[in-house]
């Protein structure tokens, strides 16, 4: 089989076996012991991935942590982000932004008694086109900024491949008093994020897509910096946010820790959190920048391929400027159905189907690769989608 389909569930790394077994194996012998003199203690374990993880999203460590998993950390980002008033109280995400998602923010705007359809302002691409305008949103942003709580945007769309420029819409946010955040589920090992520079107040991402840490693992989560220490900012909390000098003296009064840390809620799954560490440890092995550099070559060398198809039926919507995408190039197939996928499937090829956009006049298929190259020995894998 030819495995294209690690946008959706990376695939497993050859050492995250024995990650896990170290782990089971503490367990086995140490019992409760194990949080304080296994190998790799668990009391501690979330703090072996962050230094890495902060690297692959380009943040400072104590701006990332890894809890929970991805939805769940968008809300209780928005627990602490979200503070709607009665004049500003709208949500900002870009049109075609991931199910859930959507369905997170327009929960939290009937959670504050908001109108969900009129409370969300969707960036839309124009008419006939796919992508989003920096332009369109500077002219939402204009006229209704002020009733804009957050802005909250998929760092790389996972429909079009288009990787936005957080920086820029970070400042453009700000500049009219909103807080922005990203979900960068589709960036996180995938693109150079730069978090911390970007700007943004919060993010956050999964790690069972490009970073192949395993089903339903754990989600990384940063904040930036300047909010480290501030403590009036609303939060849920539990016994993992609380200073961990003083955690299992169990009687004090709620001590916050600083940083993202102190988003935590509970004790972390260890054996999850053993399989992102092997895989942040493949891709501190290979470099996160020369898997970039690769990533680029096998990218532009696939667009080049289908460029020289030179079939009018297909057409592909993900920017052809490398900073604007990542690995994914997703393509327009006019007069094609399921069938196409059914194809490739039949071809030995593994990807994924979904619903295509409505749009009856024009049946059409999109087809998104996702090309990228992962050098852990001679390991090569490509990620590829249907929609
Ligand atoms: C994959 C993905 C999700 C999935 O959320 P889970 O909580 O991990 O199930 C949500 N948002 C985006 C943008 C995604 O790409």
């Amino acid at each position: 089989m030819i495995y294209l389909c690690g946008n959706s569930l990376g695939l497993q790394p050859k050492i995250t076996k024995e990650y896990i077994n170290q782990e089971l194996e503490d367990w086995a012998n140490l019992g409760v012991e194990g949080h304080t003199e296994g190998k790799n203690p668990w009391l501690h374990y979330h703090e072996f991935l962050t230094k890495t993880m902060a690297e692959v999203v380009g943040a400072k460590p104590i701006e990332v942590v890894v809890m929970n998993t991805l939805t769940a950390n968008l809300h209780f980002m928005m627990v602490s982000f979200y503070k709607p008033t009665s004049t500003r109280y709208k949500i900002l995400i870009e049109a075609d932004a991931f199910p859930s998602d959507k369905y997170a923010v327009e929960s939290q705007l009937r959670h504050h008694g908001f109108d969900d359809h009129e409370g969300l302002i969707l960036w839309k691409a124009r008419e006939g086109e796919e992508l989003a305008n920096y332009e369109d949103l500077e002219t939402i942003l204009e006229a209704q900024g002020d009733t804009i709580a957050l802005v909250m945007i998929g760092g790389v769309n996972y429909y079009t491949g288009q990787f936005f420029d957080l920086k820029r819409i970070t400042e453009l946010g700000h500049k009219k008093g909103c807080v922005v955040g990203f979900d960068c589920a589709h960036g996180a090992g995938n693109v150079t994020l730069d978090l911390h520079n970007s700007g943004a107040d919060f993010a956050v991402w999964c790690t069972y897509k490009y970073m192949n840490s395993g089903p339903g693992s754990l989600s990384g989560c940063f904040v930036h910096e300047r909010h480290a220490n501030n403590k009036d900012l609303n939060r849920f909390t539990g016994w993992w946010s609380h200073n961990k000098q003083t955690r299992f003296r169990m009687r004090d009064a709620f001590d916050q820790l600083p940083g993202a840390e102190g988003w935590q809620l509970s004790n972390p799954p260890i054996l999850s959190m053993a399989a992102i560490r092997a895989s942040i440890d493949v891709f501190k092995a290979a470099g996160f920048d020369n898997l970039i550099e690769k990533s680029k070559k096998l990218t532009g060398y696939f667009e080049f391929l289908i460029h020289a198809l030179d079939n009018p039926d297909i057409k592909i919507i993900t920017p052809s400027h490398p900073e604007e995408r990542g690995c994914q190039l997703s393509i327009q197939v006019k007069n094609a159905d399921r069938g196409l996928h059914d194809q490739l499937t039949q071809a030995g090829v593994i990807s994924d189907w979904r619903e295509p956009r409505c749009d009856s006049l024009c049946p059409r298929t999109i087809i998104q690769f996702f090309s990228r190259c992962l050098q852990y020995g001679r390991a090569i894998e490509n990620h590829f989608i249907v929609v």
